[in-house]
């Protein structure tokens, strides 16, 4: 039996090609003498590798960022080669290791344990991890002389910035922590910034930064807002409408009582999809640049919109989730890295 085709989707993200690689070169220039590379962990942050990833090589990107072997396979199918692909999370168990022998691509070693891992494996080419004070994952760098590290075969020397977005010494002590202990490291390259890191200026930049956010429309910082565009936009569709009379409950647990009769449009998304309740508290859709308020409880599937002012919208019809990053994380208590990771699979992309 063939599976038949499947239907046009009632959830749509759209993923604005231009803008991403528009905002990689942005971040490109901006980085100066150093490369961009691009972090696509979590599926390019809920966008899609199999989009994002060609996208950002045609723009010139070589070298990208993901967490765990589980996201390997999509970033390779999408084009990238073994040897452009590092994965942050490093190797923590033999089968890891023996995955990265297998595959070609790089793990950040990230402690002496991983190093020693590499080791057995009969490691060859890796990153290194230098935790200089985010105390998260990363070589302390009092192990920067044990042995083990000194027989590894480094590319890449890294650190991670805790604050980069925030105005504090931090970043500048990272950064003098970052001098001191790479020093001590045979490595052919050094990075250190993130999207926000790259704002920072020339110091920061060493060889290769690593943005993320700021590729996928977010804007960590003031500094890099005229640089950026939006990239992702959720849509849609209208499955019913409805004429609700004063008094009528809208939703679970009737948290909405319409004042006066009301025309409610009720679209295919909802939590499920990474749309969480919190954009029930004031938040809206739109339609042909009508504001559409959402009302009622944001259920797992399902969102109801007021859609009085807007008598014309129709049962099929496509509406808008306003997703400029800096706006939704204002009015959800989001952050813009979560509004992105939370989009969820049931949308086509
Ligand atoms: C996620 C990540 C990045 C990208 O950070 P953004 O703030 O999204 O630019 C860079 N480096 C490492 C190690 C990361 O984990």
């Amino acid at each position: 039996m063939t599976t038949p085709e499947l239907p046009p989707p009632t959830l749509r993200l759209k993923v604005d090609r231009a803008a991403l690689a528009s905002n990689w070169r942005a971040l490109d220039r901006l980085s100066g003498g150093a490369a961009a590379g691009a972090a696509v962990k979590a599926d390019a942050y809920g966008l899609g590798v199999a989009s994002v990833v060609p996208t950002l090589l045609d723009a010139g990107a070589r070298q990208f960022f993901v967490a765990h072997w589980s996201e390997v396979a999509a970033v390779l199918a999408a084009g990238a080669a073994p040897n452009q692909l590092a994965v942050l999370h490093g190797v923590n168990t033999p089968a890891d290791a023996a995955y990265a022998r297998e595959t070609g691509v790089r793990p950040v070693i990230n402690s002496l344990r991983q190093a020693q891992l590499w080791h057995e494996a009969g490691g060859d080419h890796c990153h290194l991890m230098i935790d200089t004070g985010m105390n998260r994952l990363g070589l302390p760098p009092g192990d920067i002389g044990d042995p083990a590290i000194a027989a590894l075969d480094i590319d890449i020397v890294m650190s991670h910035l805790a604050s980069a977005e925030d105005e504090t010494d931090q970043s500048a002590q990272q950064l003098a922590l970052f001098e001191s202990a790479r020093s001590g490291v045979a490595a052919r390259r050094a990075s250190l910034a993130n999207s926000a890191g790259i704002a920072l200026g020339s110091a920061y930049h060493f060889d290769l930064t690593r943005p993320g956010l700021a590729l996928y429309g977010g804007v960590p910082c003031d500094a890099l807002a005229s640089e950026l565009t939006q990239v992702a936009f959720p849509q849609a569709m209208v499955m019913q409408i409805r004429s609700v009379p004063t008094d009528g409950l809208v939703g679970y647990n009737a948290t909405f009582r319409a004042p006066h009769p009301m025309r409610t449009a009720t679209l295919s998304l909802g939590y499920a999809d990474g749309i969480l309740r919190c954009w029930g508290e004031g938040g809206a859709l739109s339609h042909e640049g009508r504001t559409l308020k959402i009302i009622g409880r944001v259920s797992m599937d399902m969102i109801v919109v007021d859609s009085t002012d807007a008598p014309d919208l129709a049962e099929g019809d496509f509406c808008d989730l306003p997703y400029n990053l800096v706006a939704a994380a204002q009015s959800t208590g989001l952050s813009q890295y979560e509004l992105l990771t939370l989009l969820g699979n049931r949308f086509a992309r």
